[in-house]
Parts: structure tokens; sequence; C-alpha cells
């Protein structure tokens, strides 16, 4: 397409709120067939709302349980940790240090003398000890190796993910896919509510880039969504990574091709429009 279309695309782009990188994120985006999300914070509203709190024993209260979590998890900026932080008494937190974040996994640091681990069961317990099936977001935790409990997470889908997902069919899209590293029954609530027809859970970073790299082999360009904390490397992945970039996800915002800077996943069709107007304009 003619240079100049391009920039006017841009411009309207950015008029709605979504900036894009360079001009043939624009080509791209108006060809896409193969959309691709993250699960929570993009699909699923930016914050999650606590469910339970279940201590493994009267020797630890819910709160004491709650309070350690959010020490380690004060520095984070995973979607779960900013959940907890933010509702946690704040004289209860305590100072933590070593704090050791594994994207995908968890977080550990120590609180006083104790090592403390937050994250899903096969970081916190790598012995597969616990051996609990999670229906809902979970995070476990461990204190000096050792099950203290866990905290679940209610994960409420957008109010407009449904008719973004149907708009989306109807601007072209084939094959619509949820990459996610939570447990099943936490990502099929969400996959089938959102209307979503593929699927995949319980994904490490890497699975996460592999099923990208995978869908590529099969229909280009593969267009791929995240709320952006810790979808980076997904998102350079892609052929068009878009980071919903609302609370200021500045890691996912660089690796993006373009950023949505309003929170409101409806934009994605906004983008596709433009695109597509843009491309037949310039031909
Ligand atoms: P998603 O694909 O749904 O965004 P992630 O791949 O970021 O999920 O994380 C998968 C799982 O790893 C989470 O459900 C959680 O159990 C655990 N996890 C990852 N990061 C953290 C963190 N900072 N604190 C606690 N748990 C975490
Ligand atoms: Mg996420």
């Amino acid at each position: 397409a003619a240079p100049v279309a391009l920039i006017s695309g841009m411009s309207s782009m950015s008029n709605s709120h979504i900036i894009v990188k360079s001009g043939p994120t624009i080509e791209k985006l108006a060809n896409a067939k193969t959309f691709a999300f993250d699960k929570t914070g993009t699909l699923t509203k930016n914050q999650l709302v606590i469910d339970q709190i279940v201590p493994v024993s009267d020797k630890i209260t819910k709160e004491q349980l709650q309070s350690l979590a959010a020490s380690v998890e004060q520095q984070s900026t995973h979607i779960i940790a900013s959940s907890l932080v933010k509702v946690t008494d704040k004289k209860s937190i305590k100072p933590a240090h070593n704090i050791k974040e594994t994207t995908g996994q968890g977080v550990e640091g120590t609180v006083g003398d104790h090592v403390i681990k937050v994250g899903r069961t096969e970081f916190t317990d790598p012995n597969n000890k616990m051996n609990i099936n999670f229906g809902s977001t979970t995070i476990t935790i461990s204190i000096d190796g050792k099950y203290a409990g866990y905290i679940t997470f209610k994960d409420q889908i957008r109010p407009e993910t449904p008719s973004t997902l149907v708009r989306l069919r109807r601007q072209g899209a084939k094959h619509i896919m949820m990459l996610t590293g939570d447990h099943k029954d936490a990502a099929d609530k969400i996959g089938k509510a959102a209307g979503v027809d593929d699927i995949r859970y319980q994904l490490l970073p890497d699975e996460k880039i592999k099923a990208i790299r995978n869908v590529k082999k099969e229909n280009r360009p593969v267009v791929m969504t995240g709320d952006g904390i810790n979808d980076a490397p997904s998102l350079t992945a892609a052929d068009v990574g878009i980071a919903m970039g609302a609370k200021g996800a500045s890691a996912a915002s660089e690796s993006a091709d373009a950023v949505i800077m309003v929170d409101d996943l409806s934009k994605i069709n906004d983008a596709v429009a433009i695109s597509k107007h843009t491309m037949k304009v310039a031909n």
C-alpha cells in the first residue's frame, strides 16, 4: 500500500486510542484470519477478586496467609499480584528480600527468616505432594518448602468480550485462540463464555510462544493480544502483537506492534475495521 495511505490509517488509529508503530502492521491486521488472546486481564477484567483463602492448618490464619503472599508480591506487576496487594491491609504487609519472579510460575522471597513461595503448584511444590485440582485461578503458598495453603480468585470475563469476538468473526476471523497458563477448568469457563474456538491451557511462557509459531505455519498473519505484563515474548512471536496498555503495561507495550490505550477489548474491532478501510482506499 502507498505509504501515505498507511500514515493516514495510523492517524485514524490514534484518534481511536490505538497506537500503531508502523504502517505494515495495518496491512497485516487487515488480512489476519487467526487471532490469539491471553486470558487473564485480556479476555477477563484486569482486576481479580479474591474468592477463598484456605490455610493448610489452624497454625496459620487466613489473614497471615494473605499478608505473607502479599509481602512477596509487592513488586510484581502480574495481575494476580496487583489484585492481591490492593486488597491487603497495608499495615500487615512485611518487608520481603531476595525477591525472584519466574514468569508464568510465581514469586519467591524471604520474609523474616522464612522463604515464601507464591505461585502455581508446580512452582511452590516441585515434588507435587499437594495434588489439588483447582477450578479457578489459584495461587498456592509454601513456607520454607512446606505447603501452607492457597488463595483462589474470581476471574471475570470482560462485559465486551463475547460481542468483540462475534464481531471479529464477521470481520473475517477464522480461528480464535486463547492461550493461558491457568488450569483447564478456569480456562474452559472463560473460553466458552467468550466464544473462543481453540482453548489452550496450562501453557508455560515457552509453550505460548511455540503455539504462536505453530499457527504461523498454518495461516498467517497471526495476531496476538495480551494485557502485557508477562506476554511480551508471545506478542513478539506473532506477526502482529497488540498490548492492552491502559494499565501502563510498559514491558509489553515495547514488544508490541500496536497498543490499545484504553481498557476496552472491543478496540480490536476498531483496529481491524480501520485497517481494512485503509487498505481498500490504498489499493
Ligand atoms: P495467564 O496466561 O493466565 O496470564 P500466567 O502464565 O501469567 O497466566 O500464569 C500462570 C499461573 O502461574 C497463574 O495462574 C499463577 O498460578 C502462577 N503465577 C504466575 N505469576 C505469578 C505471580 N506473580 N504470583 C503468583 N502466581 C503467579
Ligand atoms: Mg496475562
